[in-house]
């Protein structure tokens, strides 16, 4: 936690919520100090039900690509060409494709210290009495892999299928997720489309269904899991502390968050290896690019 102090809002925000804010903490007179560490600590220390928020920041550092931004294509599509329902139902061959390629990739990615530090923290906590929520936009299941739990996954997992008939969740870490995926999915730009049938695609495994499944996450134009955002709805009501881990703060409804919080008088930490437009915006900052 090197570099940790207290900060001035500042930078470029980038809502209204954020702006409100912002606003509210150009009011207040908050000064860096050198006791901030300190503070910082005590808080944690007090606090009963800890929030930790997370973002691809977080999985970065274990080689996990996220498909936005630039450089960020597989083959020749951005992931908002291919994370929608209209580009499944026109080709759910290609999409399989897509996601067992991602699949694949993660089996072979292991946790970071950043994943193993916030499982401890959980159940260090739980120990105490106290709570650590993890609410994350990353897919990839490393947080569970190190070992935190009821981690409440906005986005979904890639580990999880879901019927596109019965509705049914499955989960499912098969490699390859079913045998006409073997191998496929190249990502370069010049790999063939497989055309696997889809009858040869992960199919429901519910008895008298058999239909098509689709990957359990959420798409371009889809809404959250209801049971999911009613539990970080609870999660967020009774946080008294709240870290944000390698998450840019721009991707809603998760970005309006820590905001949420923080014009309720919550702490909110920031960790981050970038800047990002909610930078400055919170009690806390940790980050290599700050200096002291
Ligand atoms: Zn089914």
């Amino acid at each position: 936690m090197i570099g940790l102090r207290k900060i001035n809002s500042k930078v470029v925000l980038c809502t209204k919520a954020v702006n409100r804010f912002r606003a509210m903490m150009n009011e207040s007179s908050f000064h860096t100090t050198s006791s901030d560490k300190a503070e910082f600590k005590d808080l944690l220390h007090k606090a009963q039900n800890v929030v930790v928020l997370t973002g691809a920041g977080c999985s970065a550092e274990s080689g996990i690509p996220t498909f936005r931004g630039s450089g960020g294509l597989w083959r020749t599509f951005r992931a908002q060409d291919l994370a929608t329902p209209e580009s499944f139902a026109r080709n759910p061959s290609l999409v399989w494709e897509f996601y067992s390629y991602r699949r694949e990739v993660v089996l072979t990615k292991q946790p970071n210290k950043a994943h193993y530090a916030i499982a401890e923290f959980q159940r260090s906590l739980k120990g105490e009495g106290r709570s650590v929520t993890v609410i994350t936009q990353n897919i990839d299941e490393l947080h569970q892999v190190a070992g935190a739990k009821d981690v409440l996954e906005l986005h979904g997992t890639l580990f999880k299928t879901r019927c596109t008939s019965c509705g049914h969740v499955t989960e499912n870490r098969r490699s390859p997720i079913v045998p006409a995926l073997e191998g496929k999915g190249a990502p370069d730009p010049d790999a063939q489309d497989a055309k696997i049938p889809e009858e040869d695609l992960p199919r429901c495994d519910q008895p008298n269904c058999r239909a098509l499944v689709r990957p359990h996450v959420v798409w371009f134009g889809e809404g959250l899991n209801r049971g999911v955002l009613n539990a970080v709805d609870q999660a967020l009501d009774k946080c008294d502390m709240c870290l944000l881990v390698g998450t840019s703060s721009v991707v809603y409804p998760a970005a309006g968050f820590a905001p949420m919080l923080a014009t309720k008088g919550v702490p909110v930490a920031e960790f981050n290896m970038e800047e990002t437009p909610c930078t400055g915006a919170f009690r806390y900052l940790d980050a290599p690019y700050i200096s002291n």
